[in-house]
């Protein structure tokens, strides 16, 4: 596992980077150009203050969403997840797992023994037209890959318990029953909005009827990257994702849980999947949104809704850069005014660029940032042009990372824990050069001294974590039957 802290190497790679970025400031003669691109780019440039205001709005949105009479209005839904301990190195057995909730889905056979772990898996599209299809259309679909990896795996006749990682915002009614709010990150299938996705399961496979699979648990991805953590690292208490969307959990006292409606036994503790990409929806973030925050929004399949998610996370990045560049170019400020249909074209500027991009630091060739501007068919650039496009990839990433930020520190400052390890997975965090490095540098400007954290790599957390959910369930029903056998002495 790639363990990674707070380090002097750490800053004085971000002073470099910060000295590497600015420097395109100095070299462009024209102080008329150079005026017009900060004026153009300003909006992304927000100081501390404006950080710890949106650490106050999420602490708000944090206590109304845990609020019994404040839940029903809140736009952060802060939902209790069932799942009320980390593992404890004790689970064992073959499990499977499938992790679907935005760019791939995956089938995986997971088969843990104390710490070791061994994983088998095979990714799946799911093509746009069952996306925006049926439920049924996509359940069946789900069936299919299922009973497609068993037969390769040679498990079709074997009895699994399946662990479902379902990253979407669930209402949580039990480990294994979870009612989808809302669909977002792309997904739109009719007829699963307010339905228990663990019975859609269920009935595809039933409806196949040629394979032996229960769902014991659907946790969400953020759940899945604190449990795989946890496994390893007691002092985990965060999830964060970071990849096509973004969303974090973390350990909650039962006491503070207003809508808790189970027990209060030992641990008086609960996993609360947040669903802070929904943060904003109300208008709270307002202070924050720039132009190209709205453009994107409103020409996104979920318009108003998920509005923090759509400053931060990977399925939007790219193409927030994407029209401050298109902004630039049309007031001749790059590219000699001249573009191309790639540039022009929605969702043609990868958030993969983004980090292509700034990871050109020696200034003096620019490589990936040519090859990228040779991909987008861009052929008048100049040196200056890559200058600029590296600022403007650095202060929307560095944007994104902020933000991150202050969600994380309010939790953290929330949680009161001395030590905490934060779980993170997603694409965005784990391939972007600086994301890391910029998140500790402003989580430590936000926190309450004296509150230790390190963010930690979780690796294929929605996997793993779902097969430690999936086993500890299994767990607690072999005990139950044996209570129950027990307290029937005369049957057998
Ligand atoms: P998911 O969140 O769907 O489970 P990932 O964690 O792989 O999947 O995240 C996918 C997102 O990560 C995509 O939106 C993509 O744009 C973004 N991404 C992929 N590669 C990179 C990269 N090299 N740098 C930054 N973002 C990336
Ligand atoms: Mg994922």
């Amino acid at each position: 596992m790639g363990l990674c802290t707070s380090s002097l190497s750490g800053s004085d790679r971000l002073q470099d980077k910060f000295y590497q970025t600015k420097k395109w400031k100095y070299t462009i003669k024209d102080r008329t150009k150079l005026k017009q691109v900060e004026n153009i780019v300003k909006p992304f440039i927000l100081d501390d203050a404006v950080y710890k205001r949106v650490c106050d709005v999420m602490l708000d949105n944090f206590n109304r969403g845990l609020g019994k009479e404040t839940n029903a209005e809140a736009r952060v839904k802060m939902f209790p997840t069932y799942v009320r301990s980390v593992p404890d190195g004790t689970e064992e057995g073959d499990f499977l797992a499938l992790d679907l909730g935005g760019t791939n889905f995956r089938v995986l056979l997971i088969s843990l023994k104390g710490q070791e772990v061994n994983m088998e898996s095979k990714i799946f599209l799911i093509p746009q037209h069952i996306m925006l299809g049926t439920g049924m259309q996509l359940f069946d679909h789900i069936a299919d890959c299922i009973y497609k990896f068993m037969k390769e795996q040679k498990l079709e006749k074997k009895t699994l318990p399946l662990g479902f990682t379902f990253s979407f915002p669930c209402k949580q009614l039990g480990l294994a029953k979870a009612h989808l709010t809302t669909w977002t990150k792309g997904f739109k299938c009719e007829g699963v909005e307010g339905n228990d996705i663990v019975q859609l399961l269920h009935e595809a496979i039933k409806r196949r009827g040629d394979m032996e699979v229960e769902c014991l648990a659907v946790i969400n991805d953020t759940v899945g990257a604190l449990m795989s953590c946890a496994h390893s690292d007691r002092q985990c208490a965060i999830g964060l994702i970071l990849g096509t969307g973004t969303n974090a959990c973390y350990i909650e006292k039962l006491e503070n849980v207003g809508l808790w409606d189970s027990d209060y036994n030992d641990p008086k503790e609960v996993i609360i999947n947040t669903e802070w990409g929904a943060m904003g929806d109300d208008g709270g973030l307002d202070f924050v949104i720039t132009e190209y925050d709205k453009h994107v929004d409103k020409h996104s399949i979920n318009a108003g809704k998920q509005i923090y998610e759509k400053m931060i996370s990977g399925m939007y990045m790219g193409e927030i850069v994407r029209l401050v560049l298109e902004k630039l170019r049309r007031n001749g400020l790059l590219f000699g005014g001249e573009g191309s249909a790639e540039l022009s074209q929605r969702g043609r500027f990868y958030t993969k660029y983004v980090s292509e991009i700034e990871s050109d630091v020696d200034e003096s060739d620019f490589k990936s940032t040519k090859q990228v501007f040779d991909e987008l068919n861009l052929t008048n650039f100049t040196d200056e042009d890559c200058r600029i496009a590296l600022y403007v990839c650095s202060l929307v990433s560095t944007r994104a990372a902020y933000l991150a930020s202050a969600g994380i520190a309010t939790l953290l400052n929330k949680m009161e824990r001395k030590d905490v390890s934060v779980a993170v997975d997603g694409s965005l965090y784990r391939f972007h050069p600086h994301f890391h490095d910029l998140m500790v540098e402003k989580i430590e400007k936000l926190v309450t001294p004296g509150i230790r954290f390190k963010l930690m790599l979780s690796h294929d957390g929605s996997g793993k974590g779902a097969a430690l959910v999936a086993a500890v369930a299994n767990r607690l029903r072999d005990e139950e039957a044996m209570k129950e056998k027990d307290s029937k002495p005369n049957e057998d």
